[in-house]
């Protein structure tokens, strides 16, 4: 696709790693920057075999030669960022903080070079929105300041204003893309993300813990889909100033998960329904339903995900 490298900062996580893997199948040179935060490093096992593949193991506010990798490749995909509900609930400050700093110094980096930069936002800045579908044009609906949850949203959508700043004022070019709900191998349960933990207590023989009323609906993207729609928006000249959702568009409840899961995986656990005040104290807002409009990401690239969670559940279950 470009003789210059990407530079994928967050590379070492699970979006990153899935991501970094295609690109240097696809005969890519890719520059890892990540400070294996909650990365890690045997997730990037298969791609340490390429010569075409190397890593910073930094921040990329620590880079020291960030300016000089920028401006030398072809796009910079900024994916590096403090994510997963949990965490956020308990780190607040270092979620915001790296949310925002991290962001501004990879597009004022990218604004002395005019490198493009795809930049990777989320679903959670929908919010508490009612919609049955998210469409990226829509308002957002965020609750209020005073509960923490909501700081990762507004960082994130901060970090989106940015960019089109950036994309107006300086002419970087930028695109931006809103992961919905992504699973798949390699990714972990530490920082809160539902299937790998449904996965590992099933597996243990442990109660699947269920939040709420279990009545709540997720749609469940494939990690290979995702980064096989964001390959097609990096290459898609019409994405550039525009945001794009990624993610399937299929919801399942998450008790009806947790029943799935323990079908998958053989298991004689229970399923436990658990108050959210219990696990994320007092007056922790989740949202009901959240589901895509893929209309745009299927206009700019042709493609829509279609794995389905049986395949995201045998792909993480070895059955
Ligand atoms: N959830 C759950 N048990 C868990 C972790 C999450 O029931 O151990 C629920 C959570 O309350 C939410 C859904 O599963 O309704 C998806 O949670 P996750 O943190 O994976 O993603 P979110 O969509 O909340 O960003």
């Amino acid at each position: 696709m470009h003789s210059k490298p990407i530079v994928v900062t967050g590379g070492a996580g699970f979006i990153g790693s899935h991501l970094t893997d295609r690109l240097l199948e696809a005969g890519e040179t890719v520059i890892v920057v990540d400070d294996l935060s909650t990365g890690s490093r045997s997730n990037l096992a298969l791609a340490e075999r390429n010569p075409r593949f190397h890593f910073h193991a930094c921040k990329v506010s620590e880079c020291a030669d960030l300016e000089s990798l920028v401006a030398g490749a072809s796009m910079v995909v900024h994916l590096a960022a403090a994510v997963g509900v949990e965490r956020v609930m308990r780190s607040p400050i270092q979620t915001i903080e790296t949310n925002l700093g991290e962001t501004e110094i990879v597009l004022a980096a990218a604004s002395k070079s005019r490198t493009p930069v795809l930049l990777a936002s989320t679903s959670e800045v929908y919010g508490k929105s009612s919609q049955p579908e998210f469409s990226e044009a829509d308002d957002l609906l965020i609750g209020p300041s005073t509960l923490g949850r909501w700081s990762y949203a507004c960082s994130k959508l901060m970090d989106e204003f940015l960019a089109m700043a950036y994309h107006r004022e300086r002419g970087v070019p930028v695109r931006i893309v809103r992961f919905f709900n992504t699973v798949g191998p390699r990714q972990t349960g530490a920082y809160g993300m539902v299937i790998p933990r449904f996965v590992a207590a099933a597996r243990a023989g442990d109660p699947v813990r269920v939040y709420g009323d279990g009545l709540q609906s997720r749609c469940f993207c494939h990690v290979a889909d995702s980064v096989e729609a964001v390959i097609r928006l990096m290459r898609s000249a019409e994405a550039v100033g525009q945001v794009v959702n990624v993610g399937n568009d299929q919801p399942v409840q998450i008790r009806e998960l947790a029943e799935r899961v323990i079908h998958a995986t053989r298991s004689p656990s229970p399923v436990e329904l658990v108050p959210y005040a219990s696990v994320f104290g007092p007056g922790f807002e989740d949202m009901r339903h959240r589901k895509p409009s893929l209309k745009l990401l299927e206009r700019l690239t042709g493609f829509r995900p279609r794995r389905t969670l049986d395949e995201i559940l045998r792909d993480l279950s070895g059955s």
